[in-house]
């Protein structure tokens, strides 16, 4: 396995891997691995001959009241992880490398990154264009996985790839859970062991949902909306940022919707959970 720190060695080492024909992917990271990382490095190597993974925890996606500083960057651990899995390329850019001094371009991306946490993290996913963009564009993948547990984010990528004609395949990645079916997470470490036990609660309540649309429709959706808001706070959480419908591409739902998705984010403790389930209406 190979630690790359630029982005003039990354496109050394993938110029003859290219040449000979081999298929690339990517699987971009904020580091903090954990299995459902993993599971898109077990799926990247079922569709590529050559998995580069890249980490980078990028500043512009993060808010000025927003965990930065803190997140965490267990960088040797991390590398043991993914030489464990066989990756091929670590790409480990610096800031500096990746926004270096004059650095002025910016992505802004409307539609599909408004509401949900876009409404809740002003420019969040514009900062996530930006770095897949560059990441894209520094490796030049056949195909780049990303995970469906941040399900508005694969949306604003693919809309991304289709606008900008960036030519790789977006592959989606299915949610990665802990027995508990807790989404797994680098900020799950941010919960308290009171916290974690209650954390599965945000799945259990959007299948709740998901269930009674399913046999009922969505006649009461609102009501079953409060109801496991109500429940959700009064088991600790301290503040559900939304719970929301959308049609599969994350559109309002119509009559004619039949494949849809149950989204949610809420904060326990210090922790924001994000999570989301596929509801298939009638
Ligand atoms: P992150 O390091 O949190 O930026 O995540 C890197 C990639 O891993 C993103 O495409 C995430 O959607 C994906 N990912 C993170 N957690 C999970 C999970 N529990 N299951 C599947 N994919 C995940």
């Amino acid at each position: 396995m190979r630690v790359i720190r630029t982005t003039n060695e990354l496109r050394h080492a993938l110029k003859p891997i290219r040449h000979d024909g081999k298929k690339i992917a990517l699987i971009p990271t904020m580091g903090a691995l954990h299995a459902g990382h993993m599971s898109l490095v077990k799926m990247a190597h079922n569709l590529a001959e050559c998995v580069v993974t890249s980490i980078f925890v990028n500043p512009k996606q993060f808010g000025p009241s927003e965990d930065l500083a803190s997140y965490p960057r267990p960088e040797i651990e991390d590398l043991a992880k993914l030489s464990m899995q066989n990756v091929d390329i670590v790409y480990m850019p610096s800031v500096d490398e990746m926004y270096g001094a004059g650095f002025s371009t910016s992505i802004s991306i409307t539609g599909v990154s408004e509401g949900l946490c876009g409404g809740k993290r002003a420019g969040h996913f514009d900062g996530v264009a930006l770095v897949v963009t560059k990441l894209l564009l520094q490796t030049m993948p056949d195909i780049a996985i990303f995970g469906e547990k941040d399900y508005q984010q694969l949306l604003v990528i693919k809309r991304l790839v289709s606008d900008l004609n960036i030519p790789v395949e977006i592959v989606a990645a299915p949610i990665h859970r802990e027995k508990d079916q807790l989404a797994m997470s680098s900020r799950n470490i941010y919960l308290t062991p009171e916290e974690r036990k209650i954390a599965p609660c945000l799945y259990q309540q959007l299948q709740h949902i998901a269930g009674h649309i399913a046999t009922d429709g969505i006649g009461n959706l609102e009501k079953l909306i409060a109801v496991s808001t109500d429940y959700l706070q009064e088991k600790g959480f301290n503040h559900i940022d939304y719970i929301e419908l959308r049609d599969s591409n994350l559109q309002t739902i119509t009559s004619s919707t039949r494949s849809a998705r149950l989204l949610a984010a809420a904060f326990l403790g210090k922790c924001r959970l994000i999570d989301n389930v596929p509801v298939i209406l009638k």
